[in-house]
């Protein structure tokens, strides 16, 4: 298919030229079936546009017309909900009933739903799971979600399940009586005018995809990337780790960004699903394993304020000693001021203590106000300055002059860098004598300064020494990590350095080029250059210590294949599609993601399953293979 190109001066043109210019396309795409311009450079229109106005009517108007809001949609096949597990036998017992790893993804507490896709990859309808048979339409609002994309690169029809959620940190942000993230998701899906909807800010965590030809649920993930969606976090366990793993869920639960209810496991490979097939209600190759939480009522008698790395002050309730799951608890969670606030928190209360797991309880509703008004606090804990009250949140702004700000930058440098031994009381005392006032210093600690502290031996001292030494050889996305920006995570971090794989490439990224890579929006795009910009400093003084290294997997290829890029279509016999992707990456090959004019070679498994793809790269004069002619290219 050949597309027209943009007009040389679209770059120019303004608002209503850009809504007539998408308004015409959508038509073209969606309805005739009879696309004039790229993908791409559609894409770059409605992205301007996105820019200009944002909230311009035509933005509503993406996806298929006619699909009525509300109106019962039949499913494609049953969304079955899953079995349960709340103890570490029924796990392991059910996990005796196949072959293969089992994939382990936390279960998301948000509102399921199922998103189809026709033969030439567009959003036909998404519907809530309702009864399981039938749901309800909200492809309206599902098309608006920033992690849905309405196109996908398919040649089949298939079906992406996964959760709508609103990520914790959007709903702390909202004004409003929302009970929780969830009510607050299900009520958005419901939503009449589109436009409110997409500003909830909603997101969506793929964690199945139906009708695609794969082996393995790995699989399916890797897939749903490459489609643009943003797949739930998952990896694969053995049988020994299910407990392990769920435990890290419990311990990691107050840090994700969204609620979780339980852990899924998964038979990851799927003809071993299909073997087990499911009963009327659940599938009998997946089991939910339940998170508990216990509550215990208890009386707020004080609030202590703890300053983090970032300057925020956050309450933390000290309590009447209360049982909770077996330990007494007296400190419990307010999140922060605008928590505090909300539920009208005040001395004295009687409230509700909720512990998940192993980490601090935390605040979960109250029962009968106090008879003291809590107010914010007049100075900063730490280092005595006025703090900022801004909105719901408390800010010292004295940063690098306040020492508990500076600990937490320390902290979160070593543990990121994996520099062992400075513990909090260290680095309480290396901040308190003005040894370490930035990250920078770990690498001037000279060892006669250590041996100047009290219960500092010489064995000691040399086994931090060796720490901070052996941190220097430091991966980029490590390293990216380390400099405590906000947003720039861990799976942002890893995610720069694998696209960019070099530091001046990502110090030289604009929000544009940012706001283009899956799993980054708009607000991300934004912040990470000015949070790099911000760090420049700091940046440089690092680099002149520490010796970057580049992400592994970005090693020049080489081997036989070089150069040639490959693409499968219909079932492989001899080896799953994934073992002949990794063999072709060791030779040096490409897997391809469509058929296109520099495709080398299809790779045609089961002929009668092969359909569009076969018919595409015949017609574009792509060599084709058999299943056989590939296993001797790999010899
Ligand atoms: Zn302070």
């Amino acid at each position: 298919m050949s597309f027209e190109s943009l007009p040389a001066d679209w770059a120019t043109w303004d608002v209503a030229q850009l809504e007539q210019s998408v308004r015409y396309h959508n038509r073209q795409y969606w309805d005739a079936n009879a696309p004039v311009i790229s993908d791409y450079d559609y894409d770059r229109i409605v992205e301007k546009l996105k820019r200009l106005r944002p909230d311009s009517e035509v933005l509503n108007e993406m996806g298929p017309s006619g699909a009525a809001a509300g109106e019962p949609v039949h499913h494609a096949h049953a969304m079955l909900s899953l079995d349960k597990a709340y103890d570490e036998k029924t796990l392991l017992h059910w996990a005796t009933k196949f072959n293969g790893d089992l994939v382990m993804t936390p279960k998301v507490d948000g509102v399921a739903c199922s998103i189809r896709y026709d033969a030439s990859g567009r959003l036909v309808v998404a519907a809530t799971r309702g009864s399981g048979s039938v749901g309800e339409n909200i492809t309206a609002n599902v098309s608006r979600i920033s992690d849905v994309p309405t196109r996908i690169d398919t040649d089949v029809e298939v079906e992406v399940r996964g959760e709508v959620y609103l990520p914790l940190s959007t709903f702390e942000s909202m004004k409003g009586d929302f009970a929780n993230p969830r009510n607050t998701a299900a009520g958005a899906l419901k939503q009449k005018d589109p436009d409110k909807s997409a500003r909830v800010g909603l997101r969506f965590f793929l964690y199945d995809v139906i009708g695609n030809v794969v082996d393995t649920e790995i699989d399916k993930f890797t897939l749903g990337a490459r489609w643009g969606f943003n797949p739930v976090e998952h990896r694969l366990v053995a049988r020994e780790q299910v407990q392990a793993g769920y435990d890290e869920y419990v311990e990691r639960r107050d840090d994700l960004d969204f609620e979780i209810d339980g852990v899924v496991f998964k038979a990851n490979r799927l003809d071993e699903q299909k073997r087990l097939g499911a009963t009327a209600h659940h599938p009998r190759y997946a089991i939910a394993y339940k998170l508990q939480g216990e509550s215990a009522q208890t009386v707020l008698r004080d609030v202590e304020w703890s300053v983090s790395r970032t300057g925020a002050l956050t309450p933390v309730g000290l309590v009447d000693p209360v049982s909770l799951s077996g330990a007494t608890v007296t400190r419990i969670s307010l999140h922060n001021w605008g928590l505090v606030q909300s539920k009208k928190l005040s001395l004295n209360a009687t409230v509700i203590a909720m512990r998940r797991g192993g980490v601090i309880p935390h605040l979960e509703h109250v029962v009968e106000p106090g008879d003291q008004m809590l107010f914010p606090p007049a100075t900063c804990p730490s280092c005595g300055s006025i703090p900022v009250v801004d909105g719901e949140f408390i800010e010292c702004r004295n940063r690098s002059a306040c020492p508990a700000q500076v600990v937490g930058v320390l902290s979160h440098f070593a543990k990121v860098t994996g520099i062992e031994g400075f513990g909090q009381v260290w680095l309480e005392t290396f901040v308190a004598a003005g040894v370490l006032m930035s990250p920078i210093d770990f690498y001037k600690l000279q060892r006669a300064d250590l041996l100047n502290f009290d219960r500092m031996g010489e064995t000691l001292a040399d086994k931090l020494l060796g720490q901070v030494e052996a941190s220097k050889a430091m991966p980029l996305a490590v390293f990216l990590q380390s400099l405590g920006i906000a947003d720039l995570g861990k799976t942002a971090s890893e995610t720069l350095a694998t696209q960019f794989n070099s530091l001046d490439r990502i110090r030289a990224i604009s929000a544009e080029d940012l706001e283009v890579i899956p799993g980054f929006g708009q607000l991300l795009a934004e912040r990470i250059p000015k949070g790099l910009a911000e760090q420049r400093q700091l940046i440089d003084q690092l680099i002149t210590f520490i010796d970057i290294q580049a992400v592994e997997n970005a090693d020049p290829p080489d081997g036989p294949l070089i150069g040639q890029s490959f693409l499968f279509t219909g079932t492989l016999t001899q080896m799953t599609r994934s073992e002949a992707q990794s063999r072709l990456a060791e030779l040096g090959g490409k897997a391809a993601s469509g058929v296109s004019k520099s495709l080398t070679y299809l790779v045609v498994g089961d002929a009668g399953r092969a359909g569009s793809k076969l018919a595409k790269a015949q017609k574009l004069g792509v060599r084709v293979l058999s299943e056989a002619d590939f296993m001797t290219l790999l010899e």
